[in-house]
């Protein structure tokens, strides 16, 4: 199990995958990791986990059998990258008493029952979600409306823009606070005033710069922003810090470093999402602890 510092109150960070729109592989991909989308939040002891990329599989290892009995997965949206774990996240195989909740905004109320029952089935996928130990339910909501779970936990949410849509989450604990803004193309003009409303004065922000400035008119409208955008909303919105994250699947480790020093010249507390990174924030009225994990390199926050 990997190592966990924060007390039992902190408002807690993963992640387990950062990568975007495929996996990445081979030797100059190791500091910033392979994975696409999942990111593990704990609420003081409560879990939630944003996305189901392929990160969720070593979220799953990681929990094994200590997984909580229900599980709330936030997906932002139902693109491959960020979906393709769900079968293989192991505690949806080791219990029959255990229920995995997934939340999905941007379908205009309806749940991802259908389209998720059409991909994991044959001849697409050998087994249905539905036959796994585990029970799936599905909860649908429009993107805009916060959501509030059974133990009066509440969510904030937000429509991004995106093809097809995509819902942007806020989680608060303990007077902190985490946005999660993947995948979003920045608008013109930029920022835009309905999203940094919505992630004002956040005490982190993970944000989709897929791309740099110098490579946007290459990729425009597929969806996707850049790190200097995150940058210019951030410092719009109060952003407290950046994690730039769906992180382009041909920016090797030698990249990364490059744009994330130039970053953090005009954004000291901005940095790019390393897999497996670990960052807690203590209530509001302690000091903020980071603690950077396994391979971050960062400056503190
Ligand atoms: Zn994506
Ligand atoms: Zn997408």
């Amino acid at each position: 199990m990997v190592r966990r510092v924060a007390s039992s109150d902190a408002l807690q960070v993963r992640f387990w995958g950062t990568r975007g729109s495929t996996c990445a592989s081979g030797p100059q991909f190791v500091e910033f990791g392979s994975h696409t989308p999942c990111v593990e939040v704990r609420c003081g002891e409560r879990l939630f986990i944003l996305d189901a990329g392929t990160g969720l599989s070593s979220l799953g290892m990681d929990l094994g059998p200590n997984a909580p009995e229900k599980i709330d997965i936030l997906l932002s949206h139902l693109h491959l990258d960020h979906i393709s774990g769900l079968p293989f996240f192991k505690p949806a195989l080791l219990s029959t008493e255990r229920v995995i909740r997934t939340y999905c905004g941007h379908l205009e109320g309806e749940s991802a029952m259908e389209p998720l029952g059409r991909l994991f089935a044959p001849p697409l996928f050998p087994v249905r979600l539905g036959q796994l130990p585990a029970r799936f339910e599905y909860h649908g909501f429009r993107a805009g409306e916060p959501i509030t779970f059974d133990d009066g936990t509440r969510i904030e949410t937000h429509l991004l823009n995106h093809p097809g849509g995509a819902t942007g989450y806020r989680l608060s604990h303990s007077g902190r606070s985490v946005c999660y803004i993947s995948d979003v193309e920045h608008s013109d003009p930029w920022p835009d005033p309905d999203l940094a409303a919505f992630v004002r004065d956040t005490d982190l922000m993970i944000f989709d710069g897929m791309f740099s400035d110098a490579e946007y008119s290459y990729c425009r409208g597929w969806g996707h922003s850049t790190w200097q955008k995150g940058v210019e909303l951030s410092k719009a919105a109060g952003v407290k810090a950046l994690a730039i994250f769906h992180l382009y699947p041909g920016h090797d480790d030698a990249y990364l470093k490059a744009a994330e020093a130039e970053m953090q010249a005009v954004m000291p507390t901005a940095f790019m999402a390393r897999e497996r990174q670990f960052i807690a924030f203590e209530p509001a009225d302690d000091e903020t602890v980071a603690d950077r994990g396994e391979t971050a390199k960062v400056p503190a926050i």
